[in-house]
């Protein structure tokens, strides 16, 4: 760190993003990434011409993505904005909204807090139940901006979509902020809502579910007012946020469903087998409609499970949080990823017998 910097900076305590091992080969089950290749028509884009155009700058409007989006969901392009992955979304949502302060759960996404804190919004996290859901009933009237992901990061666990309308409809004189990271996986979308609630801000990513994490692309979905209000937060710090090539690939993932629902098909149904296995070595397995698993078995600590793992050549991600320190985060890979996961997670554990 230099002399030169704030007591603000001095203070920050940054994001620390899963491990991105380069060089050594290890099965990677530690970010949520989707196993899969993101679309058939990926390759198009370069049909298309949009490599000859990379001398002009990228669309600030992201037109052509924006209004696929719209289209996929039913809504007006006004109430789409693309951003540089849903981090950005999050960040220029935190920074409209977030200055009286934000409240979400103890265990939940950990770039809540960092960015809470860069832009200085005092932060209230309200415990999850003892099962790790969601008390709906705790978030209602609370003066603050309301964040909910939804199934919740860490714990795969979703709200039904009664109990999240619940909390956007006793909050109309704050936002309620959406992340629906994982929501393509499990079965509460609550972009409808929008119509219904101008106080509700939907926020999605191609990273997980559409296969493009590389790409950074993300959105949010909301009220008119809503966009336009981070819109201009958006064109105040970054106004050709999306490159070009990125725009075109997640268009062409919105527009290629059937490949899509296939996909995420399959994560589905491996993250049951994933669940159903790891239940039968003796792990709690907290249940998930995300595309991870959080898992804990009595006779080994998380860190330790993580660190065999590892050693074995397998990437699962451990967090030091009280809550969950016992448990282990798979996400879930290819069938014979999890398959291989399984063999060496069942040597792991015998020897600790
Ligand atoms: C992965 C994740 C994101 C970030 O996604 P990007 O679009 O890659 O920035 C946001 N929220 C949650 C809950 C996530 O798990």
């Amino acid at each position: 760190m230099s002399k030169f910097t704030s007591d603000l900076v001095n203070g920050i305590a940054p994001y620390v993003p899963g491990e991105q091992p380069r060089g050594k080969t290890f099965i990677k089950l530690n970010t949520n990434e989707n196993p899969y290749f993101t679309n058939k028509n990926a390759i198009k884009i370069i049909d298309k011409g949009v490599l000859e155009k990379l001398n002009r700058y990228s669309d600030p409007e992201c037109s052509s993505l924006t209004k696929a989006i719209a289209d996929y969901y039913g809504v007006d392009k006004d109430n789409v904005l693309v951003t540089n992955g849903s981090d950005e979304a999050l960040a220029f949502a935190f920074f409209a909204y977030g200055k009286s302060g934000v409240c979400y759960p103890d265990v939940t996404y950990g770039f809540y807090d960092v960015i809470a804190n860069l832009y200085c919004c005092p932060i209230e996290h309200i415990d999850l139940n003892n099962d790790f859901t969601v008390d709906e009933t705790m978030y209602f009237n609370s003066g603050k901006t309301v964040v909910i992901a939804n199934p919740n990061a860490q714990t795969g666990i979703e709200l039904p979509k009664e109990k999240l309308e619940n909390i956007t409809k006793n909050n109309q004189s704050n936002v309620v902020i959406v992340d629906q990271a994982y929501a393509d996986f499990g079965e509460n979308n609550a972009i409808d809502l929008i119509k219904k609630y101008p106080n509700l801000l939907v926020i999605n990513t191609f990273s997980k579910s559409r296969s493009l994490a590389g790409a950074r692309v993300g959105y949010a979905i909301g009220d008119k007012a809503l966009i336009e209000d981070i819109k201009k937060v958006k064109n105040s710090f970054h106004p050709y946020n999306v490159n070009s090539i990125s725009a075109a690939l997640a268009e062409q993932a919105i527009l290629d469903d059937e490949y899509f629902k296939a996909t995420v098909q399959k994560v589905k149904k491996s993250r049951n087998v994933l669940s159903e296995e790891l239940k039968q070595l003796g792990f709690i397995c907290l249940s998930s409609s995300a595309n991870f698993v959080l898992a804990k078995h009595g006779k080994i600590s998380g860190d330790q499970l993580y660190l065999k793992l590892k050693d074995n050549g397998v990437l699962v991600r451990h967090f030091n949080d009280k809550r969950i320190s016992d448990f282990v985060r798979i996400t879930v890979g290819t069938e014979d990823e999890i398959a291989e996961l399984l063999r060496i997670t069942k040597t792991i554990i015998n020897d600790e017998i």
